[in-house]
This record gives C-alpha cells, structure tokens and sequence, in this order.
C-alpha cells in the first residue's frame, strides 16, 4: 500500500515530527502567494518552481489538490546562537528531503518542500530557459500559497521550538 510505503520511507530518513492529512484540510493563503513577489529569497522569477514561472494561486492549488492525501514533515534545525548556522541548516534539511525523494521514487506521490527547486544549480530560469527536468521539479510549499504557520497550528506541530530551534515544513502527497 502505498501510504505504508511512504511513512516507511519517512520513518527511514528521519522527520521530526509527521502528520497525515486529507487534502481538502490543506490551508492556502493569498497572502502567502502573494508575499513570494518580496523576493526575499531570491527565487521569484527565478526558479521554475516559484511564482510567477510556477503559474497562479488557481493553477498552485490544484496542483496539490488532485491528491487526496497529504503528509506534512518537519524537520526541526538549530540556527545557532547568532543564527550563524542558518545556511547549514538548510543544506541538512535539503539532504534529508533528498534523501526521501531517492527513497520514494518512481512511486506515484508529489514532494513539496521549503524554497524553490533545488535538483538543478543554477535552476534553467535563471538562463532563460525551460526547465531541464520537468518530472522532477519540486515545488516549493510557501511559493504555492500553502500557509505554513496555520497548518502547523492547526496540527499542533513545531513552528518555532525555541532556542533558534525552527521548525522546516516538507510535504508528500499521493
Ligand atoms: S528541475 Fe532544474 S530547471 Fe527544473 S525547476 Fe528544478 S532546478 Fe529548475
């Protein structure tokens, strides 16, 4: 069965903490969508992943609603004292993730995950280009609307664990 497969998988590469959900329970916010246009990260108009090159709030959601089922991941990751571990954090969390996607491929699921597409360096967009790997882009969970904050809230998972200890969000469906 699939859903055994996946939290296998999950349970394999090592989350903090995990939730399974109904699709339909996923929580999308304009404000979230429409916030990426900061380009704080960098990556709007820049990764193929992102808005505006990954389409509009319609087009994002039922990208992820034509599954029924969701599994949110949290990885949770020590920025240390002065946030000086910020950048190595985000590699551990992006080799975890990568790790789950080696695990899971070939299986009829969606892997979203915290920033832009990262399979390419530097992802095509950024040349102009179309993407290299359409199969296996991966979407990033903020950049398609998903409100984060709420869903970990509403599930009572770690957001913020004290200690410059933040939760990062992942997310399977199928
Ligand atoms: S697969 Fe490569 S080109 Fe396509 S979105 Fe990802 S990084 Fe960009």
């Amino acid at each position: 069965m699939l859903r055994d497969e996946i939290i296998e998988a999950v349970e394999a590469v090592g989350f903090d903490e995990y939730r399974e959900i109904d699709a339909t329970d996923l929580i999308f916010a304009d404000a979230v969508f429409a916030s990426c246009k900061q380009n704080t990260c960098g990556n709007y108009g820049k990764n193929h992943s992102c808005p505006p090159l990954s389409g509009d709030m319609e087009k994002n959601k039922s990208r992820f609603l034509k599954y029924d089922h969701a599994i949110i991941l949290n990885k949770l990751a020590h920025m240390g004292d002065f946030y000086e571990k910020m950048e190595e954090a985000g590699k551990e969390v992006a080799a975890t993730l990568n790790q789950l996607r080696e695990k899971l491929d070939g299986k009829a699921v969606m892997i979203a995950g915290p920033g832009g597409c990262d399979r390419c360096d530097p992802c095509a967009a950024k040349e102009d280009e179309p993407c290299r790997f359409p199969d296996e882009k991966r979407y990033s969970m903020e950049g398609s609307g998903l409100d984060i904050v709420s869903m970990s809230r509403k599930e009572n998972m770690t957001y913020n664990g004290g200690n410059n200890t933040l939760g990062f969000f992942m997310m399977v469906l199928y």
